[in-house]
């Protein structure tokens, strides 16, 4: 199975499909368009979070971060008068290092991030979506800044413009990416944002077309006319999406053979441009991640 997934709502849905079947026959494709470098050290936020999650660390309190991880550094920097744009615990900090050792001496992403699964025990495959530097760029009156100024810097407030993805006209999957696509009919784009999450994923070069000759199915992460966690509603609109489960749909288009949507959500799904299915997709508890994975492989047999 491979899974494309951002930061929050794909772990969610990834810790109940681990139930289901063997970590080796999980792939995910993950984001790197919100990646920056903190003092010094290369963060790559949402490949973090599917790192720490298959590595049985993950704080799924925060959905990001090590569970029960100390902030010696962050506060002894801050006491310094370094005060860094993300507050990064110390065993976080410690797979940062690493990874931006392992690249400074050659790896690409890609090899880096296959090296800190190795080390951290993970046996499914964790694949970053390119090996080029894309940044998720947002649009406000007060100029444009980077996805972590916009999110964590200035809490989501200013209003948005429009989105860009700096250099990705340039970026490509990775062989590996390519390679996993090709050996797998299933993919599942999980509850994640749409424009900065899933959206990178899907404006590489290629991706689109290699998906809509998959069995594809995805989640919306919109339920009703807002975002169950996020930026992504106010980040749909000014992308030119309306705020609800049909303009998922919209966004994802053709690639589609299904829209997951919650249950609660009254949406008429005759007005989709793709067949939408309701099931509950609060995934509140491991059960209830569980329970949507399970429902969604049930899809995947039906659509043969
Ligand atoms: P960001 O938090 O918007 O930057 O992006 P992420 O890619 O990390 O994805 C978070 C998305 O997951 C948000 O748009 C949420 O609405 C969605 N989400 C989080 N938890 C759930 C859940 O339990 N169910 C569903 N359907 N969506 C969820």
């Amino acid at each position: 199975m491979i899974v494309l997934s951002g930061g929050t709502g794909t772990p969610k849905l990834l810790r109940g499909l681990r139930l289901l079947m063997p970590d080796e026959e999980i792939t995910v494709i993950v984001n790197t368009a919100e990646d920056i470098m903190i003092s010094g050290n290369l963060v790559s936020p949402d490949v973090d979070t599917v790192l720490y999650l298959f590595s049985g660390q993950l704080d799924d309190t925060k959905w990001w971060g090590v569970k029960n991880d100390t902030f010696h550094t962050f506060q002894a920097l801050k006491k310094m008068g370094l005060d860094e744009k993300l507050m990064i615990g110390d065993m976080d900090r410690a797979a940062h290092i690493f990874r931006t050792a392992l690249m400074r001496n050659g790896m690409l992403l890609t090899e880096a991030t296959e090296q800190l699964s190795l080390a951290l025990g993970i046996k499914a495959r964790i694949l970053p979506m390119c090996d080029e530097k894309v940044d998720t760029m947002i649009n406000t009156p007060q100029g444009l800044m980077h996805f972590q100024d916009f999110w964590v810097g200035a809490h989501g407030e200013p209003d948005v413009l429009d989105v860009r993805i700096k250099s990705i006209g340039r970026a490509k999957p990775t062989e590996e990416v390519l390679e996993a696509l090709d050996a797998e009919e299933n993919v599942i784009i999980g509850p994640s944002n749409p424009i900065t999450s899933i959206g990178p994923i899907l404006a590489l070069k290629g991706m689109r077309k290699i998906l809509s000759r998959k069995k594809v199915i995805a989640v919306s992460p919109i339920i009703g006319d807002s975002p169950v966690s996020g930026p992504a509603g106010k980040l749909m609109l000014a992308s030119g999406f309306p705020i609800s489960s049909r303009g998922v749909a919209e966004c994802y288009g053709d690639i589609l053979d299904t829209l997951v949507i919650d249950e609660s959500d009254t949406a008429n799904e005759k007005e989709f441009p793709v067949e939408a299915i309701r099931f509950d997709t609060m995934m509140t508890s491991v059960k209830k991640s569980e329970a949507l994975a399970e429902n969604i492989l049930k899809l995947f047999r039906d659509i043969g």
